[in-house]
């Protein structure tokens, strides 16, 4: 519920990332298992014009689409899934995301790169993943699909957010009612999705720096007037940590969103890279769930966050 207090939701950032190969299928099946309340999706367009989970726009991150396809990078070093149909996609082999060099892994410590069998998937695969496991558990876990670069989609020929609402309108339509939110950087893309008469809860993003993240129609995203103007078509807001807390302390952001209606949802909470001036990662869960109050955190590790915030919310009960 928007700017009411409730326990905070825990969103799987890329599912279970911390844990196992981003968005994939078992990392999604493992944050459910650990209780997370929503899980997260990145969406970007295959070539044949269906969504795939997704964070990046290219490939060679993630998967071994260097060796299979080399033949088919762009002049700019990159290999994009908009240049691949979902089914040459479901074939690549993925692994646990690397650094820029291509071969050490981005994150130390993490699950290994290259082992075990992992690959790709479209949203519709994630979602009947998740309706089968709300079915066979009783729970009702959401799902928080975030558009990726939508002007660059444009471009390349296809209007990405246009072809994800009506996905997840079809999806509501055929199945029923599912705890969702539609998230996005660019704050063009929700304004424009709101007049266009869709009316899924949409979460705005923030970055580290609003103003280098598109158009803000002339507000601040992090004042009172340009969280107000948010809360005319948004339901949420997911801004960097570093907006909410900073240094050990609230920076006020969140009681600002709740004035004007808006739940917040910050990311991205990793207990393996703690936020500059964090000493403890269940004391800041507790911080952020407690005092502050936030109504959502993105992270990549599900059970310590659902461990964290259930120990918060007993001692508040
Ligand atoms: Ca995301």
């Amino acid at each position: 519920m928007a700017g009411t207090p409730g326990r905070p939701l825990v969103i799987a950032h890329r599912g279970a990332s911390g844990y196992l190969p981003e968005h994939t299928q078992p990392a999604k099946a493992l944050a459910y298992g650990q209780g997370a309340d929503v899980l997260e999706q990145d969406i970007v367009a295959t070539r044949d014009g269906r969504l795939l989970v997704l964070h990046d726009l290219w490939l060679e991150r993630v998967t071994d689409v260097a060796r299979r396809y080399p033949g088919r990078r762009r002049a700019d070093g990159h290999w994009y899934a908009r240049d691949f149909t979902l089914a040459e996609l479901r074939g690549l082999a993925v692994t646990e995301r690397l650094a820029a060099d291509g071969a050490t892994p981005a994150f130390a410590g993490r699950f290994p790169p290259w082992q075990g069998e992992f690959r790709l998937h479209a949203l519709e695969d994630e979602l009947a993943l998740l309706r089968g496991l709300n079915a066979t558990t009783g729970r009702q876990v959401g799902v928080y699909p975030e558009i990726k670069s939508p002007g660059w989609h444009r471009d390349a020929g296809v209007d990405l957010g246009v072809l994800l609402a009506e996905a997840l309108e079809a999806e509501l339509a055929a199945r029923g009612p599912l705890p969702l939110w539609l998230q996005c950087f660019d704050p063009a893309e929700l304004r424009r999705l709101h007049a266009e008469g869709f009316r899924l809860p949409m979460t705005q993003l923030i970055g580290r720096d609003p103003a280098a993240q598109g158009d803000w129609a002339g507000e601040d995203p992090l004042s009172a007037t340009g969280l107000a103007a948010l809360s005319r078509h948004c339901s949420a807001i997911g801004p960097w940590l570093g907006h909410v807390w900073r240094d050990g302390q609230d920076t006020g952001l969140v009681a600002r969103a709740h004035e004007v209606g808006l739940a917040v949802h910050p990311w991205t909470l990793r207990c393996d890279r703690l936020p500059e001036g964090c000493g403890d990662f269940e004391v800041l869960v507790a911080q952020l769930c407690g005092d502050i109050g936030v109504d959502g955190l993105f992270t990549d590790h599900p059970d310590r966050v659902v461990a964290a915030r259930d120990r918060c919310w007993a001692r508040l009960d």
